[in-house]
C-alpha cells in the first residue's frame, strides 16, 4: 500500500489515477491551493468544493481513497480571508476532509503571516491536523520564521512540515513534526529521498508527489519504494514512509 500524503488531484488527468493505483497507490491526500487567481471569498469556495465533493468521484472510480485538505495557501489569499478561515470548520466536519491546508508562508510577507498563525490556532484549538508549505526560493530563511511562528502557536504532532531537503533538514528533525519530502522533479529526487531517509531515519517521514500544474511525476512514490527495495531497507520502514506514518500522523484508518 502507498498513501500519498500531498498533491492537487483537481488538475490532474484520471490517467494519472489510473497509473498510480496499477502502481500500488490506494490513498492520496488532496490539499487546496491556488489553482486561480483568489482574490475573493467566492473563488476559494469553489475551489474546497471542487476537491470535497467532486473530485472523490474520479478519484475513487480508480479504486483510490481520496482525504482533502481545505486552507488559504500563502499564494491564494483573498481580501476577505476572514470569511474563508472563519468557514474552514464547516468543512473540517465532511468525512473525506482531515486536514487544514496546504498553509505557510511563501515570503516573508506580513499578510501571509497573520493568514498563517490564524489558521495555526485555529487547528491548535481544534486538534486539527495541518499540512505547511515551505517555499522554494529563500527557502532557509523563511522555514526559519515558519518555525519560530508554530513553536508559538501550535501543537508539533498536529504539523506536517512539507517540502523537505538537505538545506532545511537539520534545523527541523528534532521538532515534534511530521515531515514530508515530495519527490517531484523540481524538489528531491528518487535518489535524494532516499539518501536523506537513510541518513535521517524512517520515524518522522512521510513521502508525497505534490503533483500539480507544476513538473510532477504521479508515479514518484512507487519509484521510490522500489529505489528503497533495491537498496535492501526492510519492509517495516519502507511501510513507514509509504503509509503507516501518514495514517499515524492523521489518525486514520483505511
Ligand atoms: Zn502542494
Amino acid at each position: 500500500m502507498i498513501i500519498d500524503a500531498h498533491l492537487h488531484a483537481d488538475c490532474r488527468p484520471v490517467e494519472d489515477f489510473k497509473n498510480m493505483k496499477m502502481a500500488r497507490v490506494d490513498a492520496i491526500v488532496t490539499c487546496a491551493y491556488d489553482p486561480l487567481e483568489m482574490n475573493k471569498s467566492n473563488v476559494s469556495f469553489e475551489h474546497f468544493n471542487r476537491i470535497v465533493y467532486r473530485e472523490s468521484k474520479r478519484v475513487e472510480n480508480e479504486g483510490i481513497k481520496l482525504f482533502c485538505a481545505v486552507g488559504v495557501h500563502p499564494r491564494a489569499i483573498p481580501c476577505d480571508y476572514e470569511k474563508v478561515i472563519e468557514k474552514l470548520p464547516e468543512y473540517m466536519k465532511e468525512d473525506n476532509v482531515i486536514s487544514i491546508g496546504e498553509i505557510g508562508l511563501e515570503s516573508l510577507d506580513k499578510m501571509e503571516e497573520k493568514v498563517f498563525v490564524e489558521q495555526l490556532k485555529l487547528a491548535d484549538e481544534n486538534g486539527y491536523t495541518v499540512i505547511v508549505h515551505t517555499p522554494r526560493s529563500n527557502k532557509i530563511e523563511v522555514t526559519g520564521k515558519i518555525v519560530e511562528l508554530l513553536d508559538e502557536h501550535i501543537n508539533p504532532e498536529l504539523v506536517q512540515l512539507d517540502h523537505i531537503d538537505f538545506s532545511i533538514v537539520d534545523s527541523v528533525i528534532d521538532k515534534g513534526y511530521t515531515l514530508g519530502i515530495t519527490v517531484q522533479p523540481l524538489k528531491m529526487s528518487t535518489m535524494d529521498t532516499v539518501k536523506m531517509l537513510n541518513e535521517y531515519g524512517f520515524d518522522k517521514f512521510v513521502l508525497d508527489s505534490d503533483i500539480s500544474y507544476a513538473p510532477s511525476n504521479p508515479l514518484s512514490l512507487p519509484e521510490t519504494r522500489h529505489e528503497l527495495e533495491k537498496n535492501c531497507v526492510n519492509k517495516k520502514n519502507i511501510d513507514k514512509v509509504m503509509f503507516s506514518n501518514v495514517l499515524k500522523f492523521h489518525n486514520l484508518k483505511l
